[in-house]
């Protein structure tokens, strides 16, 4: 979700998060490790959330170790880890669970989207010489190194700093016309190319138990993050998300929700399309539009990781449709 860094989310974090669903959903299930910042929850057979916890009651981002939720899918020979996390502490850390409960280290790295709470910490995974198979596709590649292999300048030198140590695939995803399965010793997961939340997002659905590693397609408790959104696409990737039966779903952020429970999401992403019609209509500015944004009534108590997300979510829409925005 974050572009480069999270000083200015911080900043604007200052609004109260309720967290809805998290706690519900996931302490429901068993809790095999937790640190300040994550905790890991065993959703089915061999396979694991990763639930971050990265805000304190004040709804400042105090522990962004993980800073997203992922998981992990144990198979007879190698271990998956669903996304890299923000920083190689948190990445190391659950690097550190997968060989204490399983007796090997993650062997696989799917990063769900370029963004840097879900691979900033890749680093993390490495131990000397050794390290696991990264797989992204080649637009998320592409664009992790036009937006973040600059960076801020270092005071007193005359180098820049890019904003997180970053990590390249060692496998790259260059068709993303259709899924493809990754095959971990007596089971796989589909890798399904999607889009929206960014222009180039992955869902990884376990294929032998209804679970399904959403990435940021799917917030649940909290207003999802447009910086990079392709609107056009989102309402649709969510469809094909929640269609397929009854699934488990690890979201991107938030709470774990079933995929027969995510209705309210589905309004609430509609809720943005309409807004932006009614704004591009009427002649709003994205900052108008995001003032007078209502949520849905089934989203009235979510969070914001930070409060000019609809403004931003107005913003992708004009974007979308070549209009100029502030
Ligand atoms: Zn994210």
């Amino acid at each position: 979700m974050l572009k480069a860094g999270i000083a200015s989310a911080v900043a604007l974090a200052t609004l109260p998060v309720t967290l809805r669903g998290t706690n519900a959903a996931a302490l429901s299930k068993p809790v095999v490790a937790e640190s300040s910042f994550a905790r890991i929850v065993e959703v089915g057979d061999g396979v694991f959330a990763v639930v971050s916890t990265p805000l304190d009651s004040a709804g400042n981002f105090a522990t962004p170790q993980t800073l997203c939720n992922g998981g992990l899918v144990v198979g007879d020979e190698r271990i998956l880890s669903v996304d890299g996390y923000y920083q190689p502490e948190g990445a190391a850390w659950v690097n550190e669970q997968a060989k204490k409960l399983f007796g090997r280290p993650v062997s696989d790295v799917i990063c769900t989207h370029l963004h840097l709470d879900h691979t900033g910490g890749l680093a993390g995974f490495q131990d000397g010489a050794t390290g696991p198979e990264i797989y992204m596709t080649a637009r998320t590649w592409a664009m992790m190194v036009d937006q973040y292999s600059s960076g801020t300048a270092v005071d007193g030198t005359s180098f820049l700093a890019p904003p997180a140590r970053l990590v390249g695939p060692t496998r790259v995803i260059d068709d993303e016309s259709q899924s493809h399965t990754l095959d971990l010793g007596g089971r796989s997961v589909t890798i399904l190319p999607l889009g929206g939340h960014t222009p180039s997002d992955l869902a990884i659905l376990v294929d032998d138990l209804p679970i399904t590693f959403g990435g940021d397609l799917a917030w649940w408790g909290l207003f999802p993050n447009y910086v990079d959104a392709v609107p056009s696409k989102l309402a649709g990737s969510v469809e094909t998300l929640m269609s397929g039966g009854s699934r488990l779903m690890v979201t991107g952020h938030g709470g774990l929700v079933s995929t027969d429970d995510m209705a309210p999401y589905a309004e609430l992403i509609a809720s943005i399309d309409s807004a932006a019609l009614q704004a591009r209509e009427r002649g709003w500015s994205p900052e108008k539009a995001g003032e007078v944004y209502k949520m849905p009534a089934s989203t009235a108590d979510w969070g914001f990781f930070n409060p000019r997300y609809p403004e931003r979510a107005v913003a992708a829409w004009y974007r979308e449709w070549g209009m100029a925005t502030p």
